[in-house]
């Protein structure tokens, strides 16, 4: 286990700003993490852990403590569709495994970025899948124990982009390995408007790998794809969570947009949990895709997207999002939440 002094995090993250961890190690073992765990506790340092950067910001002043960043291996099927998988893997390489193999159920998540481990944290989900549907239970290291233990999907407490793991627990667990079942032979979800699109006048009904295929492609023209290049994908994906709202402020939105000759959009994902698009409401606050403030701004292809268009620093990236948050309560009486997680600040 190399342990490494001041090292940089920025380039351990999608949006590439902040500062260094007074102290860092890569860990490919449960063995590993222990022993990282045992160290901080010795050295009295404060633990963060990181997968792979890409629902984070990093605070201009980095981490003063240690950095675990979990790199653990290993893709194993255990039993037909059940799948053991190291938190360290890649996410989007698992999918590729899984629909490679004809297995369905993480389809429609091609293409997010991070590790398998960073998914059931905030329970990963996009065109209408989330990993809840699929995570039987993980291995995690429990530190308020100081043991490994199990945990079923139950214990996780899955909601809309939470688990335990960025609520009542945050902090408690390092994910080690994370348990799926999915389906042999399964059919692709095409729930999703988009994907719909995307497939209007094709014949038959489309294969997985189509079905991922598609979800890339669709995820690329909105810069929500990590494409070398591409200025736009320079973020931490969407920047604000879709509001949940109660029927009483739906309908007081719903006038006041009236007000405006304006009709909030209601997806059929959406409006079943009574959620609203954050993304219209950015719109319609003032802000529009492309939108400058300096060295950040909002990516040209999804109002939702903060982007580091050149060198900005973390305070810049929380400058912008407090300007959002304030429009947005401001013409609209509603408070949008941030999605990634704020680190060192
Ligand atoms: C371009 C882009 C598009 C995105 N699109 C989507 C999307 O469609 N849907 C969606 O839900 N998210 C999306 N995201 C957000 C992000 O990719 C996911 O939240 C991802 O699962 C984060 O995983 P990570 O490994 O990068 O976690 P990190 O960013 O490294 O960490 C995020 C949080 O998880 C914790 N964490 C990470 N690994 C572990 C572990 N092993 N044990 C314990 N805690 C851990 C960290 O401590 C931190 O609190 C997008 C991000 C980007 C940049």
């Amino acid at each position: 286990m190399e342990v490494k002094e001041n090292a940089p995090l920025a380039p351990l993250t999608t949006l590439g700003v902040g500062g260094n961890a007074r102290l860092f190690v890569r860990t490919e073992s449960i063995h590993d993490v222990e022993a990282a765990v045992a160290f901080s506790r010795e050295k009295g340092l404060a633990l963060f852990v990181l997968g792979g950067g890409s629902n984070v910001v990093i605070s201009d002043w980095g981490w003063d403590g240690l950095v675990l960043q979990i790199g653990i291996p290993g893709i194993d099927e255990h039993a037909t569709g059940r799948f053991n998988v190291g938190a360290g893997v890649n996410w989007d390489a698992f999918v590729a495994h899984a629909v490679s193999r004809n297995y369905s159920g993480i389809e429609c998540l091609s293409g997010i970025p991070g590790s398998v481990g960073g998914t059931p944290v905030q329970n990963v989900g996009a065109y209408g899948q989330e990993v809840s549907q699929t995570i039987t239970s993980l291995l995690a290291f429990d530190l308020a124990e100081n043991r490994v233990r199990e945990l079923s999907a139950a214990e996780c407490g899955f909601s809309y982009r939470t688990s335990i793991f960025n609520t009542s627990q945050r902090g408690r667990y390092v994910i080690l390995r994370v348990s799926y079942a999915l389906e042999q032979d399964g059919k692709p979800r095409l729930q999703y408007a988009d994907l719909q699109k995307y497939f209007a006048g094709s014949d038959g009904s489309p294969s997985l790998a189509e079905t991922r295929k598609a979800v890339r492609n669709i995820r690329a023209s909105k810069g929500m794809l990590i494409t070398p290049g591409d200025p736009d994908s320079r973020s931490a994906g969407s920047f604000f969570k879709n509001p949940v709202l109660t029927s009483a402020e739906l309908e007081e939105l719903t006038r006041c947009a009236a007000e405006r000759n304006l009709r909030v959009p209601r997806f059929p994902a959406l409006a079943q949990q009574h959620k609203i698009s954050a993304a219209w409401l950015v719109e319609n606050s003032g802000f529009s895709k492309g939108y400058e403030r300096g060295a950040t701004g909002i990516s040209s292809k999804h109002a939702l997207a903060i982007v580091n268009r050149d060198g900005a620093t973390a305070a810049e990236i929380i400058a912008l999002k407090e300007e959002i948050q304030a429009r947005v309560e401001q013409v609209w009486g509603i408070h949008i939440e941030p999605e990634p997680v704020f680190v060192g600040f």
